[in-house]
């Protein structure tokens, strides 16, 4: 039985992760700073420890016997684009330390595979009706956010580690991800989150509120689709089937380039109530994304749900979320 280390298997995208590994069968210890938020962990173990420690990290790769077959690095200090704004120090401070002592520690401990979840934030800025960007188009470097420049250093650490110490590396830069289990409310939630409690809090008839103009492109992919990735890049291997190898930095995303309207107008579809939307100043991040997705295509992975499908999966999650918290503030009013 294959062994996989999870860290950060309290949050959304591990969440979905773990599901995924022990679908397929595999042992999986959890590690984080925090139990999952809105669904019982399915990792056969979950430790509870601060990865930012480098003894933490050793702990969380420790076996009784023998190493990891995979580990797979997720954890991080993160959220939407108000967080990172206003907590850039954290998340330099917090990703960093995280970073540096999780590879190190994998790679002395002879983990064989070793997965890094980058994010897009790593690109600059573009402007609509740009041609993609290839992996290579990071650099030189200008992300718009220190979280993207973390992002960065924290690619090269893990590449380095594994140069030396042959560990296989493969490393996704995410586009924006969305889903059911993901947090909806509290500063930290991403946009497709977001808007989905603003329309499931908001009254038939009424306003909400969205940051910026609305005509920022963005790719949004579903849980579901971006842990197929993952587990299609880590395998990966000149020796498997199709002799492909994605070493280096991997774009990891859907294709449907949409803009926060068309967002927006989905969510207050699948609600099936009438909405005004207010645009209003706020920290909106990149005008446009697009990014190539050849090199992940070359393994046989694609996006399979649309926007339209996952916010038909997402919607009703965040709704019965919004409705429970509700309720429960009644019954402690009562
Ligand atoms: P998340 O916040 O839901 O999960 C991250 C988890 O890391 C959290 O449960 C958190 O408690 C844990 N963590 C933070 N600091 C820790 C520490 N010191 N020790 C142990 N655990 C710690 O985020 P997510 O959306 O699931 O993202 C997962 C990964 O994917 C992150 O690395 C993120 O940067 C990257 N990513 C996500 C997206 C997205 O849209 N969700 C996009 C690009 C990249």
């Amino acid at each position: 039985m294959k062994r996989a280390l999870v860290c950060g298997a309290g949050g959304f995208v591990s969440g979905h992760l773990v599901k995924r590994l022990k679908r397929e069968g595999y042992w999986v210890r959890g590690v984080d700073l925090k139990p999952h938020e809105f669904a019982p962990t399915q990792a056969d173990e979950f430790l509870l420890l601060d990865l930012r420690d480098p003894e933490n990290c050793r702990d969380a790769l420790t076996l009784p016997d023998g190493t990891f077959d995979e580990v797979y690095q997720l954890a991080a200090d993160m959220g939407g684009m108000g967080f990172i704004s206003r907590a850039e120090c954290e998340v330099l401070h917090n990703n960093a330390l995280i970073n540096i002592h999780m590879s190190h520690k994998a790679a002395e401990m002879s983990v064989a595979r070793y997965f890094f979840s980058s994010s897009v934030c790593v690109y600059r800025d573009m402007q609509p009706g740009e041609p993609a960007l290839t992996e290579d188009d990071a650099i030189p470097a200008n992300p718009d956010n220190e979280y993207g420049w973390e992002k960065l250093y924290a690619e090269r650490l893990a590449m380095a580690y594994g140069r030396r110490y042959g560990m296989k590396v493969r490393i996704a830069r995410f586009e924006n991800c969305y889903g059911p289990e993901g947090t909806w409310r509290g500063g930290r939630e991403k946009a497709p989150a977001a808007i989905c409690r603003k329309v499931a809090e908001a009254g038939d008839g009424a306003t909400i509120e969205v940051w910026g103009d609305g005509t920022a492109i963005r790719v949004f992919t579903y849980a579901d689709d971006l842990v197929e990735g993952i587990y299609t890049m880590i395998h990966s291997d000149p020796s498997t089937s199709s002799g492909q190898c994605l070493e280096g930095p991997v774009n990891l995303g859907s294709d449907e380039r949409v803009t926060v309207a068309d967002l927006v107008k989905t969510v207050i579809e699948v609600s099936g109530k009438k909405i005004t939307v207010r645009y209003v100043p706020g920290p909106v991040g990149v005008q446009s994304r697009n990014f190539s997705k050849a090199r992940i295509k070359s393994l046989g992975w694609e996006a399979r749900v649309s926007l339209r499908d996952g916010i038909a999966r997402t919607y009703p999650w965040i709704e019965a979320q919004v409705r429970t918290k509700a309720l429960a503030a009644q019954f402690h009013r009562a």
